[in-house]
């Protein structure tokens, strides 16, 4: 098969016309190759694998000495436990079509344990005193208006997201009416939520604060949720054996620990520049997230719309900590795994194996701002101090191993985004852009999936936008 069937293939039912309309060599001068992927993620990796396998020559520049982006497995660590993505969604389609092809396993046991999983049966600390979740109707930690009393804190953001709008199906956010996108704070409050339920759902919530998010985002999640019901799935080995099984298939150059430091774009192509020397293509294509994207100058055309986002769209700050046990003691002491909590700075604690005993620190917004700002030695003590304190029969049994931040990278500086209060219509405008030369993919320009699985739908769509110009 020649470059361009290959290409036709590629592209099941592009016009030939467009096919044949490649801009002549002579046009793109110095030129090193066609597509220049910024980023090693599962976004850069797919759109890589696709344009490759449609004739195309494409290099991917990586900041980190390793692929695999948001999906990272900490290797070193007892137990290698998890620092990025973990949960993968029944309604998972191209992930689970690519670790099919790949043959990386996926094993449905999404529990708790994989270190980010709801579990109704958490140990609760609130307002300074360990509740199980029999007891907490009738605490006194428990200072719910009287119809939210035998809520479980866990349970108020689901209970309360049911008395919100619907969309009718993941893509509804794309043209939702205007007057949904006000803050989630204000949603949740129309509905009915107390100040305490507030303060609750936002201290372990799936984003910064309930007055900065939109409700469309929670309506978004709802929706995708709703869609793709079931168990989800975690990846054989580690999430990060998904992109490097990806990146193994890849015959293109993936040049590593070269960190971009500018892009200009002009009528015939664009030029990354990186700490180690420049590299030009007919195009690029973008999958920084738009939290780090905002820190490394852009010359060139830019849809007012991806202008606006890369300097704005908001991402969820976390901050964790990895800490492991002499013993089981969750084993012991006849109480729920998890500890749920009110304290900043340990937000959930999520026992993440028995052997090797491990636990895992998810602190979110303020509180994994808190956890960044504090000296390390004096954070690991007040950590297991606040745990032993909230769990007695902890004491004297945790190590700290490691303090892990996704907002101090500065190739990430969040773990996702979601969408700011007015910014639906701006965000559904930046995932149609189509672009002249430079263009932009990853999680955040998804328009029907979330996480892992937007990360490759955008990919996808970009590779063969991107693929019909060429
Ligand atoms: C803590 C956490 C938990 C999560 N949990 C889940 C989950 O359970 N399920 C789920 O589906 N998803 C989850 N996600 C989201 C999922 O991991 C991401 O959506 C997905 O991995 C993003 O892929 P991407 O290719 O869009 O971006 P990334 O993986 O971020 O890829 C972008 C790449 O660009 C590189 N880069 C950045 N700046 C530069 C630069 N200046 N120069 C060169 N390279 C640069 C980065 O190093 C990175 O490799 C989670 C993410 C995190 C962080």
């Amino acid at each position: 098969m020649t470059v361009a069937t290959n290409r036709r293939h590629f592209l099941q039912g592009t016009s030939a016309a467009l096919v044949a309309g490649f801009a002549p060599r002579a046009a793109w001068g110095r030129t090193e190759v066609d597509v220049v992927i910024i980023g090693a993620g599962l976004a850069g990796l797919l759109t890589a694998h696709k344009l490759e396998a449609a004739g195309l020559k494409t290099v991917i520049v990586e900041g980190e000495k390793r692929v695999g982006g948001r999906l990272h497995t900490l290797y070193d660590l007892p137990g290698e436990p998890e620092a990025g993505g973990i949960q993968v969604g029944t309604g998972y389609r191209l992930l689970r079509a690519i670790a099919n092809d790949l043959k990386v396993g996926l094993s449905e046991r999404g529990g708790a344990g994989a270190g980010i999983a709801e579990s109704s049966s958490a140990l609760f600390n609130i307002n300074g005193q360990t509740v199980t979740p029999a007891d907490w109707p009738t605490a006194a930690a428990n200072r719910l208006s009287a119809n939210e009393r035998s809520t479980l804190p866990s349970a108020l953001g689901f209970s309360y997201g049911t008395k919100l709008r619907r969309l009718a199906n993941p893509e509804a956010w794309l043209d939702a009416d205007p007057t949904l996108d006000i803050s989630y704070a204000t949603a949740l409050r129309q509905a009915g939520a107390s100040d305490e339920a507030l303060r609750l759902i936002q201290a372990n919530m799936n984003g910064n604060t309930l007055a900065s998010m939109s409700q469309l985002h929670a309506l978004r999640t709802a929706a995708i949720f709703r869609a793709g019901a079931g168990p989800t799935a975690t990846i054989d080995g580690g999430s990060q054996r998904l992109p490097e099984a990806m990146a193994a298939r890849i015959k293109s150059p993936i040049r590593l620990g070269q960190l971009v430091t500018g892009i200009s774009e002009d009528a015939n192509g664009v030029t990354v520049r990186t700490t180690k020397n420049s590299v030009r293509g007919r195009h690029a294509i973008c999958t920084i997230p738009f939290s780090a994207l905002r820190h490394i100058p852009i010359d060139g055309y830019l849809d007012a719309a991806i202008a606006t986002l890369i300097a704005s769209l908001p991402y969820t700050r976390a901050s964790f900590a990895y800490l492991s046990a002499s013993e089981a003691f969750w084993k012991s002491d006849g109480l729920p795994e998890t500890l749920w909590t009110d304290d900043p700075l340990i937000g959930r604690v999520f026992v993440l194996g028995d052997n090797p005993a491990m636990l895992k620190v998810w602190a979110v917004g303020a509180g994994a701002d808190l956890l960044v700002r504090t000296n390390p030695a004096l954070a690991a003590t007040e950590i297991i101090a606040r745990i032993e304190n909230a769990r007695p029969s902890a004491k004297g049994k945790l190590k700290m191993e490691r303090l892990f931040s996704w907002q101090q990278s500065p190739m990430a500086r969040g773990i996702y985004h979601h969408i700011g209060i007015g910014q639906a219509a701006l965000l559904a405008r930046a995932t149609r852009a189509e672009g002249q030369r430079l263009h932009f993919a990853g999680e955040h320009m998804a328009q029907s999936a979330s996480g892992m699985e937007a990360a490759l739908e955008s990919g996808d769509r970009v590779a063969r936008l991107v693929a019909e110009r060429i």
